[in-house]
């Protein structure tokens, strides 16, 4: 498919202005371009390339995207609507607080919403990012340190199933980072952790469930292990969709989590966002959030500012769209359809692994969470078919593929989360194309190494497309 600038005929134009209705007036030369290269198309030109690029991409309204730690769901369209109504998509960040009483209204309900689900005592909705909000986080568990005088913290615990971004924020926070290893169960191994905490412990970052889609059974004793060394939790909420409205993590023994908007709460994602990472903690963290916070006064709604904040994370208030898709998420599934959500998520990923684990290596006689991870270690060493043929072979298949060689600690992995709004005759059909796909790989092993043979582009070489990305014509 040619690019836009390979099609551009210099001449044609989509759009035609109005003739203008107040006086020309030419800028300085100084603060116009030279030259400004655009393409130049027709209209229908320009309608036809986009909406053959469209074609050629792969959603969640194409189908079945299992992609593990991703949560690639469906996100009701109805929000998006509601987020596009002209109160909330017009509303300026500069206007007087008086002037938006409603918006200030959602985002303060939707922090009182996030602290109940997540069990803590306060919420900030700035963070636009799951990352950002781990990095917001750590920020304010080295506050906390630093306010007692405590300054020998310099060390985030993190075991090594953890997602990348966990140590990634951490050394970014100016902390050490020191790894524990998971043990049989692939849980946090707990002599381990008792032999790495200390007093130079300021954090322990964990995800339950984890990336392998386990609940960590031990959260409670490895909560006391943390605290009584004197350091914190932090829980990365990237996982939520397991056990929203099941269990809280401020109850496990969390000080600090994050949660991923959209991850869970109605906003898609992919293609750079906007996304939304909120940060919940327990008192004794609240003065350190962002300013401005959101309170309800006498007088109505209004900012407020904490002397201790460790100030802003980002321009003006976060991405209010996402939150009027959250809360509107939210109030529509209410309390018990919340837990319905993960109840189905976990009972699909369930059925999905066990249609699959007699030829899929995966956690024998365990039951996942929302997700679960297959080893092809053993498919590998028999047929030299690897976790990425059968991941691109499903695309001939009309699946998306699922995560792929992550997380790291197991070998040639694929990780499928099916989400909750997948039917059951989704999840067999997916089961289908697995079990055919490995018997192809002891039949034809070829087939699977060359695919996927029907999409628009092959096998792109990913080392040289990561080293030397061409991101424009
Ligand atoms: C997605 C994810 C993150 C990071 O969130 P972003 O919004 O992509 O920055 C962190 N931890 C886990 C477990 C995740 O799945």
């Amino acid at each position: 498919m040619k690019t836009i600038y390979e099609i551009s005929k210099s001449g044609k134009r989509a759009v035609t202005f109005a003739p203008i209705s107040v006086p020309e007036y030419t800028l300085d030369s100084t603060l116009t371009r030279d030259e400004l290269n655009l393409p130049s198309l027709a209209e229908v030109d320009l309608v036809r390339h986009y909406t053959a690029l469209s074609k050629r991409a792969f959603g969640v309204d194409d189908g079945f995207y299992p992609l593990g730690s991703c949560t690639m769901k469906y996100n009701p369209k109805i929000n998006e609507e509601v987020a596009s109504l002209e109160g909330f998509a017009s509303v300026h960040p500069r206007q007087d607080t008086d002037e938006i009483q409603g918006s200030l209204a959602l985002m303060s309900t939707l922090s009182a919403y996030l602290a109940e689900i997540t069990g803590m005592d306060a919420v900030t909705l700035q963070p636009c990012a799951g990352a950002h909000g781990e990095y917001l986080g750590l920020q304010l568990i080295k506050k906390y340190h630093e306010k007692r005088g405590d300054v020998k913290r310099t060390k985030i615990i993190v075991p090594d199933s953890a997602h990348g971004t966990n140590p990634a924020s951490a050394s970014m926070a100016g902390f050490d980072i020191v790894a524990v290893k998971s043990n049989d169960e692939k849980g946090v191994d707990l002599d381990e952790l008792r032999a790495v905490v200390g007093e130079d412990t300021a954090a322990l970052m964990l995800t339950n469930p984890t990336t392998l889609g386990l609940f960590e059974k031990n959260i409670e004793e490895i909560s006391k292990i943390v605290h009584e060394a004197g350091g914190l939790l932090y829980y990365d909420g990237a996982n939520l969709n397991a056990v929203m409205g099941i269990v809280r993590p401020g109850d496990m023994g969390f000080d600090v989590v994050h949660l991923n908007l959209h991850k869970t709460f109605s906003t898609p994602h992919g293609g750079g966002g906007p996304g939304s990472g909120p940060v919940g903690c327990k008192s004794m963290l609240a003065p350190y959030l962002p300013n401005p916070g959101v309170v309800k006064t006498d007088n109505g709604y209004e900012f407020s500012f904490s002397e201790d904040s460790v100030g802003k994370v980002t321009a003006f208030y976060g991405n209010f769209g996402v939150y009027v898709k959250a809360l509107a998420y939210i109030v529509t599934l209410g309390a018990e359809g919340l837990k319905e959500a993960s109840e189905t998520a976990v009972l699909n990923a369930n059925y999905l692994k066990a249609r699959l684990e007699d030829l899929y290596p995966t956690e024998k006689g365990r039951h996942c969470m929302h997700e679960f991870v297959v080893s092809l270690e053993d498919l590998k060493k028999e047929t030299g078919v690897s976790a990425m043929d059968v991941a691109k072979a499903m695309i001939d298949g009309g699946i998306h593929p699922p995560t792929m060689y992550f997380p790291l600690i197991v070998h040639e992995a694929l990780m499928f989360e099916p989400t909750e709004t997948e039917s059951k005759d989704t999840l067999d059909e997916a089961a289908d194309l697995l079990r055919s796909l490995y018997e192809k790989a002891h039949t034809c092993p070829e087939e699977l190494h060359t695919a996927p043979h029907h999409a628009a582009i092959k096998r792109p070489d990913e080392v040289k497309a990561a080293r030397n990305p061409i991101l424009r014509g």
